[in-house]
């Protein structure tokens, strides 16, 4: 664990509080009533330590924050030859509910978009039928290590709404690339994006991704090491969508953003960070999210690729 690091957090958390900028979603109506100003961050470390500021209380939808962890249900029900059959691991450079893209590609891009995510939820309903939502409640709340329930308002407003990813679902289904009746793949997306948590809770599940799969606190296996390498391979290429490569150039972690505000961020084998404030920036990412992880990446060199503290003179000599 970097040392100081509730130091750091508390002055990184000072610091963002006063950017100002973005704006908070709008295209799904219960999102847009949510208080601006909320602002919190939680670390959970591989040893179960949890350091929390701000308003740690604040309940919020998980939005796509939920899609490694689908993607992680995916690979443990068929294994990761039959999930690449039908989403791939690429970038695509687009914004996350693109459709443009899957025109031409056929098969989804990789599971962080849309586009992947909704297959990945047409497979699960495959392997759970009418319990797809019980058992992916379930399988949350093992890495949040407390039972999570999904939010009926804002499912209920997003369903209103969500005609791009109806677009989406139905061209899924046309390219037979759905495992599961559209509406139905349809229906347990949308409520998996409206699971409700605090930045506490989904940064618990992050660690237990930063831990090889085993749940920080309760010690208690949820995925298996290798899947959880596959997760934050596509975490760390893909996650920030048509951001991907700056955050990657910038903070050098895997991490995943929500349209409610969240960003979760892993340092393998140390810790997870989650940071949540509304206000979104165009690539659809919270403005002071990005802010407070870029800092604390460059701060305590958390780049996965950093050798600034390397000395290659002992091979040299
Ligand atoms: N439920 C949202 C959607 O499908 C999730 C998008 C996001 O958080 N980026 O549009």
């Amino acid at each position: 664990m970097p040392a100081n690091l509730k130091k750091s957090l508390s002055e990184i958390y000072e610091r963002c509080q006063s950017l100002e900028g973005g704006a908070v979603a709008d295209y799904i109506p219960e999102l847009a009533r949510v208080d601006p100003r909320l602002f919190a961050i939680a670390a959970v470390t591989t040893d179960g330590r949890l350091f929390e500021l701000g308003d740690s209380d604040a309940a919020f939808t998980i939005q796509s924050t939920a899609k490694p962890f689908a993607y992680a249900a995916a690979l443990r029900e068929f294994g990761l030859e039959s999930v690449l059959a039908r989403v791939g691991v690429e970038p695509t450079g687009d914004d996350f509910n693109s459709i443009s893209r899957l025109d031409r590609s056929k098969r989804p891009m990789n599971p962080m978009v849309n586009a992947g995510a909704i297959s990945v939820c047409s497979m699960l309903h495959s392997a759970y039928g009418d319990t797809g939502e019980a058992r992916l409640l379930e399988f949350f709340s093992d890495f949040a290590g407390e039972q999570l329930a999904v939010d009926s308002v804002t499912y209920a407003s997003e369903m209103e709404t969500t005609d791009g990813n109806r677009a989406i679902v139905y061209l899924l289904n046309k390219f037979r690339n759905l495992q599961a009746p559209p509406q139905a793949a349809l229906d347990l997306y949308i409520k998996m994006c409206s699971i409700q948590t605090t930045v506490r809770g989904l940064a618990t599940m992050g660690a237990t991704l930063a831990n090889q799969g085993m749940h920080p606190v309760r010690k208690r296996r949820v995925l298996e090491a290798a899947h959880v390498r596959d997760v934050l391979s596509v975490m760390l290429s893909c996650g920030m969508y048509n951001y991907a490569g700056q955050w990657v150039f910038d903070v050098g972690l895997p991490a995943k953003s929500g349209v409610s505000g969240a960003v979760l961020m892993i340092v393998p084998g140390v810790m997870a960070v989650c940071v949540y404030s509304p206000p979104l920036d165009g690539s659809g990412t919270s403005v002071r999210g990005i802010a407070a992880c870029k800092e604390l990446s460059q701060r305590h060199r958390l780049h996965l690729l950093d050798q600034t503290d390397l000395s290659i003179g002992e091979i040299n000599d």
